[in-house]
């Protein structure tokens, strides 16, 4: 059964700022092809006054402006999202789903880490609406009443949440099935889903039997064979689909222990894949 699209609402101040991004690729195509819908709203189409104020001062002092409840709770309003007190994953309740339908999210530098394993929550949902904070961020009754999670996309500060709600809309939408050309491919790749029944050992195109059970991808070449003096690995040349598997296997585990040593502790890991980690521990330069 075809399911219907799944609908991203994004409220910002900027809503071009969104145009060059929805336009190309993948994201292009999955609306043209009806799997999935994006509606930007301007906050300042909800204000009342001449000059459209979106946001104010902090009470308490200090630096910056603060978005304004108001707008942003018109704002919501009109997408059907009621407020809610009792709102949220975040709540001490316990009674919501930590993934609700339709599904609030504001962006936040103080949120939970966004990672693939939320994206791929997120992209069973039918619709996710995004708020985009701008200044030192929104009035947070408007968190309290409206949102159901706040999402981080890393350890740093962006000026606004337009770029912030642009990755969660990307990686989420890529997950939806049909939208990326071949359906397991997002599997294959960094942070694919775990899965113990792939291992480097059974038959088939190296790719498609070799999930990376959530370690980073492997590298990846093509042609010409030699590139500025430096040839691509002769495995991946000479077609043995066991050794390439291999090869690519222990690529995974040496890039995924330089730069995200972290992942392995939740990685699936089999006898082999530890035996190369040691391997790789006890003689790194190797
Ligand atoms: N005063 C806030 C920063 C506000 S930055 C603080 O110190 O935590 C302005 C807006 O940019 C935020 O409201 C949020 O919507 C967005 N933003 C900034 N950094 C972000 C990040 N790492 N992840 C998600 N959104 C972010």
């Amino acid at each position: 059964m075809m399911r219907t699209a799944m609908r991203f609402d994004l409220i910002t101040i900027f809503p071009g700022f969104f145009a060059g991004f929805l336009d190309h690729g993948i994201l292009r195509r999955a609306q043209a092809d009806g799997l999935i819908e994006i509606a930007t709203h301007d906050l300042r189409n909800f204000t009342h006054d001449r000059h459209r104020t979106v946001d104010d001062r902090p009470f308490g002092g200090g630096e910056g402006m603060v978005l304004k409840p108001e707008p942003l709770a018109r704002a919501l309003d009109s997408l059907g999202i009621p407020p809610n007190p009792a709102r949220g994953g975040k709540s001490s309740s316990g009674a919501c789903s930590l993934f609700p339908d339709p599904c609030t999210i504001l962006t936040s530098p103080q949120g939970r880490p966004f990672t693939q394993s939320i994206a791929r929550e997120l992209s069973h949902l039918n619709r996710i609406v995004l708020i985009c904070g701008r200044y030192e961020g929104i009035d947070e009754r408007i968190n309290q009443l409206y949102c159901d999670m706040e999402l981080s996309i890393g350890d740093y500060v962006l000026s606004g949440g337009e770029l912030a709600a642009a990755v969660i809309l990307d990686a989420t939408m890529r997950l939806i099935p049909g939208v990326l050309g071949n359906e397991a491919s997002s599997e294959f790749e960094s942070f694919g889903a775990p899965d113990d029944s792939i291992t480097t050992e059974q038959e088939g195109v190296p790719r498609s039997q070799h999930g990376s059970g959530g370690l980073l991808d492997y590298p990846h070449y093509t042609r010409p064979a030699e590139f500025a003096g430096l040839r691509a690995p002769d495995v991946l040349l000479n077609g043995d689909h066991l050794q390439i598997r291999r090869w690519r296997r222990e690529q995974q585990l040496r890039k995924t222990l330089a730069n995200r040593p972290d992942l392995l502790d939740s990685a699936i890991l089999n006898d082999e894949d530890r035996r190369i980690l040691d391997k790789l521990r006890s003689n790194p330069g190797s």
